[in-house]
């Protein structure tokens, strides 16, 4: 069936990331034809919209390369634009700092500026983060909490966002900055903590490694399910006037909670001696606490978290358990 949203076209930045790809299949879903940016790679990395492929159309482009931005434009025509793609790893970004922030920074502001001169009616979803928060100056955070970031990822994820608020001033254009704290799935890169564990603790079931090695226990987030979140990106662009949400469980839990849910999802209670903490992990500087009030988002957007914390942890350990049995 025909749904309101058929020959509607949408360019979704990072489509070969976790996000972009949940993303695309909705969008798809809906009747919309899709254009997904991918950057020249050595080896192509379509793992995660392979079995899209065919039916998204994918558009050579780079935030780094601003001709190659204001082409994708021209070309697509878009009525939606979903700005995901980044240098999404906090812990990579101590490493990359000033990669961090021509990507995920200064991109969005060519992306932005490209809009601005080549498609100014359309709509414009920037993938703002929790990570803003950092060093939180209040709980829960909201969409009126004061920034403070902890990491080159955070910082160019503020100037970002004061990017699209600005565009979005100046111009007039349609743009919102979906504030979305962690959310995870099988399609999470392994570096992520909440993958690393799923896919180690799976690996520790099967007798394919005896231990998992982490930076620290303590730090607590507010995890939740990509694809519910990616939901909230698109309806954030169906209302009357552009806005900024906060995406949330409102739950929050330490990473010891996600190791702790993870072994006993596979019968192993007794985890402490497979887990070592090693300093390699650690960060510069961490984020201690983050959880996040997504009552705006419910009462606008009527938009609600669904999946548990103990829900989440299963997806994942149950997805690489498959994955491993699969493959070994
Ligand atoms: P991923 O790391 O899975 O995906 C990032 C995407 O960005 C990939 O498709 C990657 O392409 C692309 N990309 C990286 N550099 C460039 C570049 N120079 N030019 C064009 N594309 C590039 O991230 P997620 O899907 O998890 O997150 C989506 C967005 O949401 C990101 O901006 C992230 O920072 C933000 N976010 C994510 C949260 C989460 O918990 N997942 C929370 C809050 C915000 P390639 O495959 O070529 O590497
Ligand atoms: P982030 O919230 O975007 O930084 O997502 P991550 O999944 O990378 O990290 C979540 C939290 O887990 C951070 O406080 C990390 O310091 C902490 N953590 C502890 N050990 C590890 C580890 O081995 N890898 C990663 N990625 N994070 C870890």
């Amino acid at each position: 069936m025909a749904s309101d949203y058929t020959g509607r076209r949408a360019l979704v930045t990072g489509i070969t990331g976790q996000d972009g790809s949940f993303l695309a299949e909705q969008l798809l879903e809906k009747g919309y034809e899709v254009f997904g940016l991918v950057r020249r790679l050595s080896t192509p990395n379509t793992q995660n919209i392979h079995h899209l492929l065919g039916r998204v159309q994918l558009v050579d482009g780079d935030l780094l390369d601003q001709a190659s931005l204001e082409n994708a434009i021209r070309q697509v025509e878009p009525d939606e634009i979903y700005n995901l793609a980044a240098q999404s790893f906090v812990g990579a970004s101590f490493s990359q700092p000033v990669v961090t922030g021509e990507v995920t920074g200064l991109g969005a502001l060519r992306l932005l500026d490209a809009m601005r001169h080549r498609a100014d009616k359309a709509r414009f979803y920037q993938a703002s983060s929790s990570e803003m928060f950092g060093k939180v100056r209040k709980s829960p955070q909201d969409e009126s909490t004061e920034f403070y970031p902890r990491s080159p990822y955070g910082v160019a994820k503020v100037y970002a966002y004061w990017a699209c608020v600005n565009y979005r001033e100046s111009y007039g254009l349609f743009i919102s900055n979906g504030i979305l704290f962690n959310h995870e799935s099988e399609r999470r890169g392994m570096e992520f903590v909440t993958r690393k564990i799923a896919h180690g603790v799976a690996s520790i079931k099967l007798g394919l490694t005896d231990h998992i090695s982490l930076g620290t226990l303590d730090p607590r987030r507010d995890w939740g399910y990509a694809p519910e979140y990616t939901d909230l990106m698109w309806r954030a662009l169906q209302i009357p006037s552009p806005e900024d949400f906060v995406g949330a469980t409102g739950e929050t839990h330490s990473v010891r909670d996600f190791v702790e849910a993870a072994f006993r999802h596979v019968g192993i209670p007794e985890w402490t001696q497979r887990v070592r903490l090693d300093p390699k992990f650690a960060r510069p500087a961490d984020v201690d606490h983050l959880c996040g009030n997504p009552q705006k988002a419910r009462e606008r957007l009527g938009w609600v978290a669904r999946t548990r914390f103990d829900q989440l942890v299963g997806i994942m350990v149950d997805a690489d358990l498959r994955r491993l049995s699969r493959t070994g």
